[in-house]
């Protein structure tokens, strides 16, 4: 079986904890590999490496560390169906999502090939007499990113591009279920010119993260995955004086308008509820029409469409709409949460729970299941299910969705299908959650904006990549100088002079 190592100082290094996690394939259940989990002095001697090679990294021209993601970005296009196999194979997501997943992180690379434009400080002369003021943006030092399982290469290149095109050296901590993809992208990078010690892959789990989080020399931690983590980590990196984002956990509703084109409606639904079988943290994973009539011809339109839904293996072929979910836990969770909103008397109206798929009863695979008649109070409302379940919110007006909307704890992404500009605009602007989509089911911004939520999708206040990334990747030094020869005689400040 495949043992995967760290990558340390630009070498594949063993793990030597003795302690490994299973890595699976989800389309068969097979394990494929085992992954080594740090040891806190296999942690420690990784940050230490990497403080070593961050200086001259950081000395190194802004031009010079852009030329690295001009590289790197033709690297990953090259290397494009590689990382995508890879990750499907660790993952279980269909090709085309693979190649979506490698894509969306390949546009944060290029974006951070133009950094330098967007590093330079502010200058300003004469703010008194011979007073010049300037300021400047300066690496943070060593920083971790600690990455999820549901994107493999995307997450991993949003941490890793602007930590690094900003002169930082990063400890990578990748999730242990998909961790071939990070180990790929860190060769090459390497291969594009990143000095060793740069970029450190290290894997590891509760132990190992703790270690990041402790240690004095790692300043600034960036985290993506599940709210109850986004929160601890966060909250032991701020105690322990380090700069922090943390993304968590979604529930994303989508407002459906009875003057909405509603087969477009059901199709962005079917898209955005099922694909990568409901693992993003930007899925939609509430309906909720305004109106009986709405529901009714709505869910009409769903069942159809989700009764056709292709699930298979990544290896079966590009008309597949989603494949298995990580695990076999990941399985069992899901379908518990089916039965406990069977049990809570939501109406099951597509029921995905005894799907079986010929030749592969050991994947991961989960069917799709669409409940209609939720209600705020049920467990399959309140939990973030992070699978293929849709459900359906009835409600009776505008007003009544948003503010269930509003009321709901988490604020990552969310929608509205309306043919109306005043509504879409009043939603836009009333709704308290951070990505919003107006006939447009899964708003994640191109990457010269910024990703983010609100509530308990994210902690800290600043977003991830685009212009955000690069100010909490550094820190900004503000300059005051005042050179004698152009001061007259008697003001310590002679502001008198500018009179
Ligand atoms: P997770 O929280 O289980 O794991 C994320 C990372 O934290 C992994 O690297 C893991 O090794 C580490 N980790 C796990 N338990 C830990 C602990 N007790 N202490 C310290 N570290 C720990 O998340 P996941 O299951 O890999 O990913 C799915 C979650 O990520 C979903 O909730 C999803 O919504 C969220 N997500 C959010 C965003 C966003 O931008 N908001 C993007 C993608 C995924």
């Amino acid at each position: 079986m495949q043992e995967i190592c760290h990558f340390i100082n630009g070498q594949h290094v063993k793990g030597t904890s003795g302690r490994f996690a299973e890595v699976f394939n989800p389309a068969t259940g097979e394990q494929i590999a085992k992954v080594p989990l740090a040891t806190p002095a296999e942690m420690d001697a990784a940050i230490a490496a990497a403080a070593k090679a961050q200086p001259e990294w950081a000395a190194t021209n802004p031009q010079r560390r852009a030329r690295v993601m001009m590289k790197l970005a033709d690297l990953i296009n090259e290397h494009m169906d590689e990382l995508a196999e890879m990750l499907s194979r660790e993952h279980g997501k269909t090709l085309p999502d693979a190649r979506g997943d490698v894509q969306r992180g390949l546009e944060v690379v290029e974006v951070c090939m133009g950094a330098p434009a967007l590093l330079k400080g502010e200058y300003m002369n004469d703010g008194g007499p011979g007073i010049d003021l300037y300021s400047m943006r300066q690496p943070l030092g060593v920083v971790a990113g600690i990455t999820p399982f549901n994107f493999p290469a995307m997450i991993p290149l949003w941490k890793m591009a602007p930590a690094l095109v900003c002169g930082n050296a990063m400890i990578l901590k990748p999730s242990e279920r998909v961790p071939s993809t990070a180990m790929r992208l860190a060769e090459l990078a390497q291969e594009a010119g990143l000095p060793d010690g740069v970029l450190q892959v290290v894997h590891g789990d509760k132990e190992a993260v703790d270690t990041i989080l402790d240690n004095e020399t790692i300043q600034g931690v960036g985290f993506v995955g599940s709210t109850p983590i986004a929160q601890y980590i966060y909250g032991r990196a701020c105690t322990n004086g380090k700069r922090a984002q943390c993304f968590g956990g979604a529930k994303n509703h989508m407002i459906i308008m009875p003057d909405a084109d509603l087969d477009k409606a059901a199709d962005a639904l079917v898209g955005a509820g099922f694909g990568a079988a409901g693992e993003r943290c930007m899925a939609i994973s509430v309906a909720v029409p305004v109106g009986q009539k709405t529901a009714d011809a709505l869910v009409e339109r769903l069942i159809p469409r989700i009764e056709a839904l292709k699930v298979g293996p990544y290896t079966a072929g590009e008309d597949v709409d989603y494949g298995p979910v990580i695990t076999g836990a990941a399985k069992a969770r899901i379908n518990g949460l089916v039965n406990s909103g069977v049990e809570q008397g939501a109406n099951l109206v597509v029921d995905g729970r005894d799907f079986a798929l010929q030749g592969y009863e050991d994947g991961f695979f989960v069917g799709p299941s669409l409940f209609d008649n939720v209600t705020p109070d049920m467990d399959i409302y309140k939990e973030e299910i992070f699978g293929p379940v849709l459900s359906t919110v009835r409600m009776d007006s505008y007003e009544d969705a948003l503010d269930l909307i509003i009321k709901n704890d988490y604020g990552n992404g969310t929608a509205i299908y309306t043919a109306d500009g005043d509504t879409a605009r009043d939603f836009a602007h009333k709704v308290n959650v951070g990505m919003v989509g107006i006939n447009f089911p899964i708003p994640v911004p191109l990457s010269y904006f910024t990703f983010g939520g609100w509530k308990k999708s994210a902690f800290g206040d600043l977003n991830q990549y685009g212009p955000d990334a690069l100010r909490f990747y550094t820190k900004t030094k503000t300059v005051t100088s005042r050179w004698f020869s152009g001061i007259k005689e008697g003001g310590e400040f002679a502001f008198k002079a500018m009179d």
